[in-house]
């Protein structure tokens, strides 16, 4: 146990960071050449059309991108309006394709009108409904496969619960789907719908949706995400301060240790609760090459060994800890009961700390230009 931390805290420090690392963090865009087009899916009400105008806004204002707002949801005019407004009040420029007469005429529009006014990135929103239904997806998908390389992203409400999981199914069943957005983080402490769609699809969700205003877009941050799905405070800083006492108070001592050749049975411990950490011995060295001329005592490769013979020391005083020679057979007899464990092998720890010791010689003087990697 680290002494700056409780056990709890350590227990909670490991499965945040273990959490974050599967929610990963924000990717970039994927924005290359001259003409780019973003693709928005989801299902009605989850903020698809307010985040296609911020996306427009941040493009725009943070990148100096030329946006173009593309409104494409045929059935719905009141999406279009919505969409249009969006882009008058906020002057990102929109392409008004109402009167095309069909989906794939007005997919056809879009490229030569970019060309002809120098707009480099258009930002699609598609058309959503309450429900996914197969004439839905299978528009989507002629909309996906229309463009070259394009991003698709899913838009998706955060308190979305347990269905999450098969609204993502859903989509990633027609679509190939780049990344996704999740709106209406402020409003909601939940977040398990990220964990569904990372499940799912695998790939990064790249911005949150933080309110119904244009600047309300925020790069997705995997760290608060999990703060505040685990419901504490400051879990990146407990994080790192585990971190930090694991380096800072053990490997400091240890490095020492090794550079003077010189030690007690309480940095003989400490390196025993090193070596256990790391999963042993053996871990260690399998991942060091050429180290098959060291010879290891073979208790250093077993776990079980490795706790006995830091139940042994523990059993120690202050004193014998510190000056292995004054333990005489009367101590070792008393230590062996503290520990229920023969004579013996209080025998062998002794041993097996000389053998440490000249162990530790041996990888001090490890010549490191000798290795091949
Ligand atoms: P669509 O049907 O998917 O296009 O959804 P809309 O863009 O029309 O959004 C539905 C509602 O959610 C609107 O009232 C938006 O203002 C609201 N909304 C969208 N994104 C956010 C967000 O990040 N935070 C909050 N609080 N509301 C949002």
């Amino acid at each position: 146990m680290l002494e700056s931390l409780t056990p709890a805290e350590q227990v909670l420090s490991i499965l945040y960071s273990t959490l974050v690392e599967y929610v990963g963090h924000a990717e970039k865009l994927k924005l290359h050449g001259d003409k780019n087009f973003i693709i928005l899916v989801g299902l009605q009400g989850n903020g698809k059309t307010t985040t296609a105008a911020k996306l427009g806004y941040y493009l725009k204002k943070k990148f100096n991108y030329n946006p173009l707002l593309v409104p494409f949801d045929f059935k719905r005019p009141a999406s279009f309006d919505q969409l249009i407004q969006l882009g008058k009040t906020n002057d990102i420029a929109y392409l008004d394709l109402r009167n095309e007469e069909n989906v794939k005429s007005a997919l056809s529009k879009i490229k030569p009108y970019m060309e002809k006014n120098g707009f480099n990135v258009a930002i699609i929103d598609t058309a959503g409904r309450k429900e996914i239904d197969i004439p839905l997806m299978e528009e989507l998908k002629l909309i996906n496969d229309y463009f070259e390389d394009p991003e698709t992203l899913m838009v998706m409400d955060v308190t979305l619960g347990q269905t999450a999981l098969d609204i993502v199914k859903g989509f990633k069943q027609y679509l190939n789907i780049t990344g996704g957005i999740f709106t209406k983080f402020d409003s909601s402490a939940k977040g398990g719908s990220v964990l569904s769609f990372r499940y799912v699809t695998g790939n990064p969700v790249k911005f949150v949706g933080t309110g119904e205003k244009i600047q309300d877009l925020e790069l997705f941050d995997g760290d608060a995400l999990i703060s505040r799905l685990l419901g504490r405070g400051d879990l990146k800083g407990l994080f790192e301060k585990a971190q930090e006492a694991i380096s800072l108070e053990e490997s400091e001592k240890i490095a020492k240790d090794f550079e003077s050749g010189r030690f007690d049975l309480n940095d003989l411990k400490m390196q025993l609760e090193s070596l256990l950490k790391m999963g042993g011995i053996s871990k260690v060295f399998s991942m060091l090459p050429n180290f098959s001329n060291i010879k290891i005592p073979k208790e250093y490769m077993d776990e079980k060994a490795l706790k006995r013979m830091i139940a042994i020391i523990n059993a120690m005083t202050k004193e014998e800890r510190a000056h292995p020679e004054i333990i005489n057979a009367s101590r070792k007899e008393r230590i062996a009961r503290g520990t229920h464990v023969s004579k013996a092998e209080v025998n062998q720890l002794l041993k097996n700390f000389e053998n440490f010791k000249k162990l530790s010689k041996n990888l001090k003087n490890l010549d490191i230009s000798k290795f091949r990697f």
